[in-house]
């Protein structure tokens, strides 16, 4: 039996053993080489919460800085399809799980751990919670500029969990994005993710209008199909940055199935990759400052 190590747990009275103790100064120092952790969300699925985060992860590795992205959407990882690495797996190295490489950048997801990726993951909360644990604690991340972790859409066990275990080992560098379309449906429920944020304590380095508009592809007119604005004022109403708007552009839909990021494909002067570098940039100024 170990020995305990008096220090006190921070959720609950217990001491803990030298065992955890060490553990938990391990995940810390591992934890640390990370330098800004920003968690991708959405109050609903569909709204382009991964589109984000890939494009996000990919813009800040454009700029020359080292980048992982990790995927904790277990249920419906879209991550791996968007990159083109689909289907294939991890492997160990030295007691770590080696990430994928891929496009510059260090991915994981839980599609690389399955034999089949068709088949659904069926887990509840505590299965989820070990598996972050490991997708953080066991992956070979080294040192970072930016980890983007896109979550599930909603407030559930995959947010929480990401965002209490890296409070944990430091609040400073962690903050959330938020992602929406125009229409009410879906900033209402994106309110309810900065309630979150605010419940957790969590800095929000803005919101992001998805959807926003189609671009014509024969002549670039713009169509509003669904609304203008509701992102902004949602954010406007909250007091929390709006970082822009993402035209519905059809060479957005074409880059993710054809595993490509569009910021990589889309031509450079369209609006939606016009506009997706004030996304980048408000990231980016949590590096330079500016
Ligand atoms: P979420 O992560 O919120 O469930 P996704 O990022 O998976 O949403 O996007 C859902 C689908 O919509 C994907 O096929 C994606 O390529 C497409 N999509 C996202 N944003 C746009 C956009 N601005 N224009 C065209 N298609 C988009």
């Amino acid at each position: 039996m170990s020995e305990s190590c008096n220090h006190d747990c921070a959720h609950c009275s217990q001491k803990k053993t030298e065992e955890e103790c060490a553990a938990e100064r391990a995940f810390a120092e591992k934890m640390s080489k990370i330098r800004h952790k920003i968690v991708i969300l959405s109050g609903k699925g569909g709204v382009g919460k991964s589109t984000v985060a890939a494009n996000l992860a990919l813009g800040l590795q454009l700029e020359g800085l080292k980048v992982g992205l990790l995927d904790v959407d277990f249920h419906g990882p879209s991550i791996p399809t968007m990159l083109g690495v689909k289907g294939q797996n991890c492997y160990g190295q030295d007691d770590q799980i080696l990430p994928l490489e891929t496009a510059g950048l260090k991915v994981m997801s839980i599609d690389f751990f399955l034999d089949d990726t068709n088949s659904a993951v069926i887990w509840r909360g505590p299965m989820k919670y070990g598996t972050i644990k490991q997708m953080l604690e066991d992956v070979a991340w080294g040192e970072l500029d930016f980890l983007i972790i896109d979550c599930p859409p909603g407030t559930g066990d995959e947010p929480l969990g990401v965002i209490q275990m890296l409070q944990e080992v430091s609040k400073d560098e962690l903050s959330a994005l938020l992602v929406t379309t125009p229409q009410e449906v879906s900033a209402a429920d994106v309110r309810k993710s900065i309630s979150f944020c605010r419940q957790l304590q969590l800095p929000v380095v803005g919101v992001v209008e998805n959807m926003s508009g189609f671009v014509c592809p024969h002549c670039g007119e713009v169509t509003y199909i669904f609304k203008q604005g509701g992102g902004e004022k949602m954010a406007k109403d909250a007091g929390i940055p709006f970082l822009g708007r993402l035209p519905l552009d059809p060479a957005v839909g074409d880059a993710s199935d054809a595993g490509k990021t569009f910021l990589r494909t889309a031509p450079q002067n369209s609006p939606v990759v016009k506009n997706f570098q004030a996304v980048v940039d408000a990231v980016l100024s949590l590096e330079t400052g500016k």
